[in-house]
């Protein structure tokens, strides 16, 4: 068996040109585009990196974006400061903090103070609890970006064996949530589980998001299990890598994603997607939250 690849890429592609219609739409019947606001705080090269390639995706939808960046010394009052101007401009929908914060901010804070009506991350503890309830503004982006890609895959998770290795905040435990709500049957593995291949080989579905590279091997998991990889890790010799032996697991599983090219582009199209989303709840165009088990 040869998996069928995943093309995160092309189906991100296809996210971005609706969202694109959907913002020209807005322009011509409401004169208005959705607004972006991305605060960096310091010199992070990755962050640095993560930010640009926001603002060029907000660039090729139409998105109109704003990119704050401050010094890496900025106080906790400052950047609260920033975050109640943006709350209170209605040009601004979306309101995102790029992670990790310096040290000496307190980073519960920060995400807090963020508008839950603009939190288009879904780090707000707001958002984080609507997953348990099964209701929520604005779901995390990268798992959101997983459920697209399953979605599109024509792959049904009600009743599905889903294993999760990994269980961080914002990918791990989110996204066991919101596939619960999706009724798979789910269970979800981290750095202390024993023998982690004892699980892994139940999955019909293996999401993989711990950020070791070569983690999963053919032998832990079944013939024709679905793969995806969240995990991106840079090399000693500069490639990036998931968490999957793609090469040796591809000939095992039914679908799989590459690194790079699957997750990742699906998690900035969610982060695009979030944004429109937001600007047609202030139009009344859209509810202001929706059921997961409906996404
Ligand atoms: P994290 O470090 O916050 O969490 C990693 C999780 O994996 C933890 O729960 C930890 O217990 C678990 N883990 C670590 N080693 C393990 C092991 N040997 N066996 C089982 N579980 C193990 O990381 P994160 O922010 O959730 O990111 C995870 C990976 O996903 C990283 O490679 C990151 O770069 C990547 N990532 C990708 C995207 C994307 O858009 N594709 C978005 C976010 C994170």
């Amino acid at each position: 068996m040869s998996a069928r690849i995943i093309d995160g890429k092309a189906i991100a592609k296809e996210i971005r040109a609706e969202i694109k219609q959907r913002v020209e739409q807005m322009a011509v019947r409401h004169g208005m585009r959705p607004g972006l606001a991305v605060i960096l705080v310091g010199k992070d090269p990755a962050s640095e990196v993560y930010v640009r390639g926001k603002i060029a995706d907000c660039k090729e939808v139409g998105i109109q974006s704003e990119l704050i960046e401050l010094p890496v010394e900025v106080t906790q009052a400052e950047l609260l400061r920033r975050i109640d101007a943006l709350n209170a401009d209605p040009a601004v929908h979306g309101i995102l903090v790029q992670l990790p914060l310096p040290g000496h901010i307190e980073m519960r804070s920060i995400l807090e103070r963020i508008s839950v009506e603009k939190d288009v991350d879904g780090f707000h503890l707001y958002n984080v609890g609507g997953l348990i309830t099964g209701d929520t503004i604005f779901p995390p982006c990268t798992p959101y970006g997983v459920q697209k890609l399953l979605d599109h895959e024509g792959i049904d998770v009600e009743g599905r064996n889903v294993v999760v290795v990994g269980a961080s905040n914002i990918v791990g435990k989110p996204l066991a949530v919101m596939l619960m709500q999706k009724d798979a049957t789910v269970c979800i593995c981290h750095k202390k589980t024993r023998d982690l291949a004892q699980f892994t080989i139940l999955a019909d579905i293996l999401v993989v998001a711990a950020g070791v590279p070569g983690l999963i091997v053919p032998q832990m998991i079944r013939t024709g299990t679905v793969v995806i990889d969240v995990g991106i890790n840079r090399l000693p010799d500069g490639r990036i890598t998931g968490d999957v032996d793609f090469e040796g697991v591809r000939q095992k599983a039914s679908y799989i994603t590459p690194v790079p090219g699957g997750v990742g582009p699906m998690t900035r199209a969610m982060l695009l997607h979030n944004t429109i989303l937001s600007a047609e709840r202030t139009l009344g165009e859209r509810p202001k939250s929706f059921k997961l088990s409906a996404l």
